[in-house]
Protein backbone atom coordinates (compact mmCIF):
# COMPACT_ATOMS: atom_id res chain seq x y z
CA UNK A 1 0.00 0.00 0.00
CA UNK A 2 1.51 3.22 -0.96
CA UNK A 3 0.59 6.46 1.02
CA UNK A 4 -1.23 9.29 -0.66
CA UNK A 5 0.22 12.88 -2.00
CA UNK A 6 -1.95 14.54 0.37
CA UNK A 7 -0.86 12.26 3.64
CA UNK A 8 2.89 12.82 2.42
CA UNK A 9 2.72 16.68 2.69
CA UNK A 10 0.71 16.70 6.23
CA UNK A 11 3.55 14.24 7.28
CA UNK A 12 5.96 16.88 6.21
CA UNK A 13 4.14 19.53 7.42
CA UNK A 14 4.26 18.56 10.75
CA UNK A 15 7.93 17.31 10.62
CA UNK A 16 8.45 21.30 9.89
CA UNK A 17 5.71 22.62 12.58
CA UNK A 18 3.53 23.61 10.64
CA UNK A 19 -0.49 23.22 10.23
CA UNK A 20 -1.61 19.61 8.78
CA UNK A 21 -4.56 21.43 7.12
CA UNK A 22 -3.21 24.97 6.21
CA UNK A 23 0.35 25.04 6.05
CA UNK A 24 0.78 28.19 8.67
CA UNK A 25 3.11 27.93 11.69
CA UNK A 26 1.27 26.33 14.40
CA UNK A 27 1.73 27.33 18.30
CA UNK A 28 -0.49 25.55 20.85
CA UNK A 29 -1.35 22.25 19.29
CA UNK A 30 0.53 19.06 17.93
CA UNK A 31 -1.33 19.01 14.51
CA UNK A 32 -3.43 21.70 13.37
CA UNK A 33 -2.77 25.64 13.87
CA UNK A 34 -5.14 27.86 16.22
CA UNK A 35 -8.03 28.89 13.59
CA UNK A 36 -7.67 25.32 12.32
CA UNK A 37 -7.64 23.56 15.37
CA UNK A 38 -11.21 26.32 16.74
CA UNK A 39 -13.11 25.22 13.36
CA UNK A 40 -12.62 21.79 13.69
CA UNK A 41 -13.61 21.85 17.47
CA UNK A 42 -16.92 23.66 16.16
CA UNK A 43 -17.42 21.62 14.11
CA UNK A 44 -16.95 18.56 16.26
CA UNK A 45 -19.41 20.58 18.68
CA UNK A 46 -21.94 20.96 16.16
CA UNK A 47 -21.65 16.74 15.07
CA UNK A 48 -21.78 15.31 18.72
CA UNK A 49 -24.21 18.47 20.64
CA UNK A 50 -21.57 19.19 23.11
CA UNK A 51 -21.32 22.62 24.64
CA UNK A 52 -18.06 24.74 25.00
CA UNK A 53 -16.07 24.57 28.16
CA UNK A 54 -17.08 26.95 30.67
CA UNK A 55 -14.93 27.38 34.08
CA UNK A 56 -16.11 25.50 36.77
CA UNK A 57 -17.43 22.35 34.80
CA UNK A 58 -16.36 19.64 33.73
CA UNK A 59 -13.31 18.99 31.35
CA UNK A 60 -10.03 20.35 31.19
CA UNK A 61 -9.75 24.29 30.17
CA UNK A 62 -8.90 24.46 26.13
CA UNK A 63 -5.40 26.32 25.76
CA UNK A 64 -7.03 28.35 23.22
CA UNK A 65 -10.27 29.68 24.32
CA UNK A 66 -12.47 29.82 21.60
CA UNK A 67 -14.51 32.96 20.47
CA UNK A 68 -18.17 33.06 22.21
CA UNK A 69 -20.80 32.73 19.80
CA UNK A 70 -24.08 31.04 19.23
CA UNK A 71 -26.77 31.02 21.59
CA UNK A 72 -24.46 33.43 24.29
CA UNK A 73 -24.57 36.30 21.54
CA UNK A 74 -28.76 35.25 20.92
CA UNK A 75 -29.44 36.19 24.13
CA UNK A 76 -28.04 39.74 24.21
CA UNK A 77 -29.79 40.51 20.62
CA UNK A 78 -33.09 39.80 21.66
ZN1 LIG B 1 -4.21 25.62 9.89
Amino acid sequence: MTTSRQYRWQQKQIAEGRCARCGAKRKHYTILCDPCQISNRVRQQERSGTKPWHKGKRGRPPKVQQPVQGRAQDKHSQ
